[in-house]
């Protein structure tokens, strides 16, 4: 076990799954004595087997605590600033102390991460549903003339969908008998493109509106279509959400961070891998959730305000967490405002700027 603190002051145990004393299985969670409080009557330290987060229920001692086998990436990172500190606190002792507070090195601890909130029995029905539905809205999308239609007039290729895990819900899926159940549950996501979302809460899906969309119709009309009221939510989202990526473990040490599902689509389908792309899709990214072997950070976001507004927060986040990070902004002309919308217009030549920015980041 190793205590770390953060830089605002709460403590975080790190433990080995084989430190825990006694621990019983509960489903999604487990149960253990707390030895860092030393009670063997009551359980009372409860972890989340998804997240490695867990708590201790004790009033005296509310220790949190991350078993690290559980979540490597997070325990990894917290580790790095830790001893990245503990090396720097060592440093100013040669300094004159009137100098310290000027010229001790710049040393930022990973904010604590909130503790997982229960999710509410409906939305963990809703995710299950979409789960075992997974295999069958893939090959909804592989025979959909209308959800293809739709990609190829936001020109993406069917394969860079299928590949990345894009599914499609026809409202037809859930109308068999056998079904029933499922109905009440999935009813909000007929008829949407449905994409894989990955989070250290688990995984999830974000499904995007096609309601009343015709072939022809472009996507600015569509969107006004969706906003009016009584029209479905253009998107939503299950509990746990995430981004649009693959596994965090799978992170190169360069990616890029772009805003939308069909940004990331566009980026694949014109060439680049697929862990080296990550879409936020309205999700704000905890730095700390990066794995340790992200060193550099493109952000590819969106060039209207509120994207030029999350790219200098998040450069400033990426920047102090010890992160190289290079801003990408897309051109601010007449040909759109977002990747997908300039690929549709220009082909090949709205990409030249990322990619030449992504080739030259890597090479850092
Ligand atoms: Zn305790």
């Amino acid at each position: 076990m190793i205590t770390i603190s953060t830089h605002q002051g709460k403590q975080v145990e790190i433990v080995l799954e084989r430190e825990l004393c006694h621990p019983v299985d509960m489903g999604a969670h487990v149960r253990a004595y707390c030895h860092i409080h030393g009670s063997d009557h009551q359980r009372s330290l409860s972890i989340n087997k998804m997240t490695g987060w867990g708590h201790c229920f004790n009033a005296a001692c509310e220790a949190t605590v991350l078993v690290a086998e559980w979540n490597r990436a997070v325990a990894k990172r917290l580790l790095h600033f830790h001893y990245q500190g503990l090396t720097s606190a060592a440093q100013p002792s040669y300094q004159p102390p009137f100098m310290e507070s000027r010229s001790k090195p710049h040393v930022v601890q990973p904010m604590l991460l909130p503790p997982p909130k229960a999710i509410p029995e409906w939305q963990q029905d809703e995710l299950h549903a979409l789960c075992t539905l997974d295999e069958q809205m893939r090959r909804a999308l592989a025979h959909s003339q209308r959800a293809q239609l739709y990609l190829r007039e936001r020109s993406i290729p069917l394969t860079t969908a299928l590949t990345t895990g894009v599914r499609y819900l026809p409202s037809t899926l859930l109308n068999g008998p056998e079904m029933r159940k499922q109905h009440g549950l999935l009813r909000r996501w007929a008829d949407r493109l449905l994409f894989p979302l990955n989070s250290l809460d688990g995984r999830g899906y974000i499904g995007r509106s096609l309601w009343h969309w015709q072939p022809g119709m472009n996507e600015t009309i569509h969107k006004a279509l969706l906003e009016r009221p009584g029209s479905p939510k253009r998107w939503i989202k299950t509990s746990p959400a995430g981004w649009f990526g693959v596994d965090f473990e799978l992170f190169p040490h360069t990616i890029m961070l772009v805003e939308g599902a069909f940004d990331r689509l566009t980026l694949l389908a014109a060439g680049f891998q697929a862990p080296e792309i990550v879409a936020l899709v309205g999700t704000t990214l905890p730095v700390e959730w990066l794995p340790a072997q992200v060193k550099t950070v493109v952000l590819a976001l969106d060039g209207d305000a509120g994207g030029k507004e999350a790219s200098n927060r998040l450069a400033d986040h990426l920047a102090q967490a010890g992160l190289r990070v290079q801003v990408c902004p897309l051109v601010q002309d007449t040909w759109g405002k977002d990747w997908n919308e300039r690929w549709q217009r220009l082909g090949r030549r709205s990409v030249v700027s990322v990619l030449e920015a992504f080739s030259e980041a890597r090479s850092m």
